[in-house]
């Protein structure tokens, strides 16, 4: 069924093709038609689906049937985080123009009063995150009365990030008579639950599984010790065909770190995680859809559901230790049916997560074994030595910060870092030999005649011995990576 068959207005229809949607896609065929026809609903959909649309368009269209009486909002979409709200309010507004309803939005980090002035003026749909939402409406801001429609989006990541007490409580100042969609990318126990607990009598829809999202994604592995990611990054980064990309890093000082080592090697970039303001965040967010950031380091909850169109290359900097989340980051790129790039950078010690990936994803990710910096230690760490590692950041972080605090209350300007000496991966008896020194990519003309490298055996190649860097196995970079042939 076309958007066109479905009973929607016309203004409406105009919109989606505005925003250049020809068909529906699979999660839209299946719920517009039942919201629409007041059904509740739970989609089993992760983002990239499209199912934003596929609750905008038939809450538009049926908030449209009806001018808003009073000034509070008739419908309620809660999201889990601040870029989420945004981007659903983003939705709302484009879909929505002429159409005479006024969207808000509401997310903490920012000031209220521009929010409350929003809301002063009469809601028809409030899209909002759950802690501001109840701060407002403690506040005497908020009348959630009169919802008539109610979304929640993203359950299972509201379940992850703690804020399903904050839901409940947004639940129980919804009148009882209303109509619930719900959406989650994952159906743990907890979600079943709130499905039983919130929607009556629901239709369930399902949207493709995530693997259709990952076929269309050309992914490759990097393996690769700890202490040399920076220069592979780097190096990868040297091939001008990478027009953007999003790194993803597992902590928020990680992405901190990346950003510092990508812009001392002149690299343009910022990051986006929980400890950055939110105008730092949206600030980072729209110079990387502008282009003018190159690269953009994000830790999983600040990117969730970030839709930047055309990105093409997704950096796992850090193996995810959740497999699914390897899926939601590679969801990023390869939207709307165009091509894009993974690239994922391994570790002996993120060996068994990216197996796990490997086994979720049911394919073998192929290995990149030309580059600069192959894996030289093929020995994981012990628990012991996980614990000393991470003691030893935690005390490297402190010392940082203590410096910065001394620093800034002596009100002296900010110190360039000194140099400081890599953070032990192993005791000192344990360590590999000193390197070779590393091979800069040389030119095409010194490489060396093509040796086929052996089919290695599943399992064995995952711990390669210590190779050196060669540039004529041309035929095992990606596609993506490959340079052009020099004009003469
Ligand atoms: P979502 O899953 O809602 O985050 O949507 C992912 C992307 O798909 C967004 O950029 C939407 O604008 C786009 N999109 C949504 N519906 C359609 C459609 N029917 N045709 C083409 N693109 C769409």
């Amino acid at each position: 069924m076309g958007f066109e068959q479905m009973p929607l207005q016309p203004r409406l229809l105009q919109n989606i093709q505005a925003e250049g949607y020809q068909a529906p896609t699979p999660i839209q065929e299946k719920s517009i038609p039942q919201v629409l026809a007041r059904r509740d609903l739970f989609g089993c959909a992760q983002t990239g689906t499209g199912k934003t649309a596929a609750f905008a368009v038939p809450v538009l269209s049926l908030l449209a049937q009806e001018p808003r009486r009073g000034k509070a909002p008739r419908a309620l979409v809660l999201t889990p985080t601040r870029e989420l709200a945004l981007q659903i309010f983003e939705n709302f507004c484009a879909l929505g123009k002429g159409l005479s309803l006024h969207t808000c939005v509401l997310f903490g980090g920012v000031k209220q009063g521009p929010q409350v002035a929003s809301l002063e003026s009469g809601v028809d749909i409030l899209v909002a995150t759950p802690g501001r939402l109840n701060d407002l409406y403690h506040q005497g801001f908020v009348d959630l009365s009169r919802i008539e429609i109610f979304v929640l989006d993203e359950a299972d990541r509201m379940l992850d990030m703690g804020f399903l007490p904050d839901v409940r409580r947004v639940l129980e100042k919804l009148p009882e008579k209303r109509q619930n969609l719900m959406f989650s990318a994952t159906i743990p126990e907890p979600i079943k639950a709130l499905v039983d607990e919130i929607l009556q009598n629901p239709v369930h829809v399902r949207a493709a599984p995530p693997a259709t999202t990952v076929e269309k994604v050309e992914q490759t592995v990097y393996f690769v010790d700890r202490e040399q990611k920076p220069k592979l990054l780097q190096w990868v980064l040297e091939d001008p065909r990478i027009g953007s990309a999003l790194v993803f890093t597992r902590t928020k000082h990680g992405a901190d770190r990346v950003v510092r080592d990508l812009t001392r090697a002149g690299v343009r970039a910022a990051a986006i995680h929980g400890n950055k303001s939110q105008n730092a965040r949206q600030k980072a967010l729209s110079q990387f859809k502008n282009h003018q950031l190159r690269v953009l380091v994000a830790t999983d909850i600040a990117a969730r559901g970030l839709d930047i169109e055309g990105l093409t290359h997704v950096i796992n900097y850090d193996i995810p230790e959740v497999p699914e989340t390897y899926v939601h980051r590679i969801g990023r790129t390869a939207r709307a049916g165009r091509s894009g790039a993974a690239l994922s950078f391994c570790t002996i010690d993120e060996k068994a997560d990216f197996l796990a990936i490997e086994r979720l994803i049911r394919r073998e990710i192929p290995e990149v074994t030309q580059h600069p910096y192959p894996m030289q230690n093929c020995t994981p760490m012990t628990k012991e030595q996980k614990e000393a590692l991470r003691l030893e950041k935690q005390a490297r972080a402190e010392a940082a910060r203590a410096r910065r605090a001394a620093r800034e209350k002596a009100g002296a300007p900010a110190r360039k870092k000194a140099p400081q000496p890599p953070i032990s991966q192993k005791p000192a008896s344990q360590k590999p030999a000193a390197q070779p020194p590393r091979a800069k990519r040389p030119s095409p003309k010194k490489a060396a005649p093509e040796q086929k490298r052996p089919a290695p055996e599943r399992g064995a190649r995952r711990t390669p011995p210590a190779r050196a860097f060669r540039p004529d196995l041309e035929k095992y970079v990606p596609k993506t990576l490959r340079r052009p042939p020099k004009k003469h």
